[in-house]
């Protein structure tokens, strides 16, 4: 959804909130997508941070389908995204309204890729994705001790040992035995 926020860039103090439902059902990161579960609107405060300039935060709790990294089980991941980022208007250059950036210093990640504005309208859609892309974790697993499948037969190892040998030696141990067997032949 396109939200115009032309008064919250230009009208010194404005504030406003609203609840936006995300429409994407499939969540797309580059490498694979992922179904969204269940979503519940995304919260937004929309609010002036000075001339030209607008703080959007908010939150939503989002679902995905997604697989375990290890055991490649499908699992439930609950993301709750939380943001908060400043944007500028477009008529605002860089370099420009130095004087009480009240947003310096802050999360300022989206000033220079303001991709998600079109003009003075806030793409929710497109602001979002974003905003799971870094909220996504670099690991998912179905539980922290998840053992995963065994590499030669492929049996979740959560589920059951399969008692295949996959013994596999550390290159690097291998090397400290040589040592350790070349010594003791001396
Ligand atoms: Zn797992
Ligand atoms: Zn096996």
């Amino acid at each position: 959804m396109l939200v115009n926020l032309s008064d919250v860039l230009t009208v010194e103090g404005r504030q406003e909130k609203r609840e936006i439902p995300l429409e994407m059902t499939v969540f797309e990161d580059g490498q694979g997508s992922y179904e969204i579960t269940a979503k519940e609107p995304v919260k937004f405060v929309f609010t002036n941070a000075g001339a030209g300039k607008a703080r959007i935060e908010g939150s939503t709790t989002l679902t995905f389908q997604v697989n375990c990294d290890r055991c490649l089980a499908e699992m439930p991941l609950i993301l709750k995204v939380e943001f908060g980022q400043c944007v500028v208007s477009p008529d605002v250059k860089s370099g420009d309204g130095e004087d009480g950036d009240s947003c310096q210093g802050e999360d300022v990640q989206g000033m220079d890729d303001q991709s998600f504005m079109d003009g003075y309208q806030l793409d929710t859609e497109a602001f979002i994705h974003g905003e799971i892309l870094v909220n996504w974790p670099a690991k998912i697993l179905c539980r922290q001790d998840c053992k995963g499948v065994c590499p030669v037969c492929g049996q979740n190892l959560n589920v059951a040992e399969c008692g295949c040998d996959t013994f596999v030696p550390d290159p690097r141990m291998a090397a400290i035995q040589d040592i350790f067997n070349a010594g003791k032949e001396v």
